[in-house]
Formats: structure tokens, C-alpha cells, sequence
């Protein structure tokens, strides 16, 4: 099992912003989510990944579209749960 969640199967959401391979404004590639539920509502744990720096977290698939990058984008800290 990776560290990383590398090594995982990894589920696309529903909608474009939520969809493995998409890259927000902001430079942020979602990941898919493995049927965790996040800390919203109703909302998988995606995986995330910044193209600008690399740095892997976790958001809800509410977030997606506007994520900024916690490490070199001055968005708010990863939800931590995304890979339990
Ligand atoms: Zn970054």
C-alpha cells in the first residue's frame, strides 16, 4: 500500500470539477476519492494534488473547483481524513 495512496483504486466524482484529471484554476488536480466521506455534508474525501508544487491533501468535492493549495497557495489546511 503506498504511502501516498498511490497504490489505491481512485473513483472519479460526479461533475466536471470532481473528475480524475481535473485541474482547477488555481493549479489543483483532483485525484478521485475512495468512497471516504469528507468533512462536508454529504461529500467524498478527494485527493488533491498542486501542480505548482506538488504538495498532496486532502478537500470535500464541494471545495474542488476554488481549492487553493494549503503549502504555496495560502488556502486552508487539507482535511485530513481523505486517505484513512
Ligand atoms: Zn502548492
Amino acid at each position: 500500500m503506498g504511502q501516498e495512496g498511490r497504490d489505491w483504486n481512485w473513483t472519479s466524482g460526479s461533475g466536471e470539477s470532481v473528475r480524475i484529471g481535473y485541474v482547477n484554476p488555481n493549479g489543483q488536480r483532483c485525484c478521485g476519492h475512495r468512497g471516504i466521506r469528507g468533512t462536508d455534508h454529504g461529500q467524498y474525501a478527494y485527493k488533491v494534488e498542486c501542480i505548482k508544487c506538488g504538495y498532496v491533501y486532502g478537500a470535500n468535492g464541494t471545495d474542488m473547483h476554488e481549492r487553493q493549495c494549503p503549502q504555496c497557495g495560502g488556502g486552508a489546511p487539507g482535511i485530513p481524513n481523505w486517505k484513512t
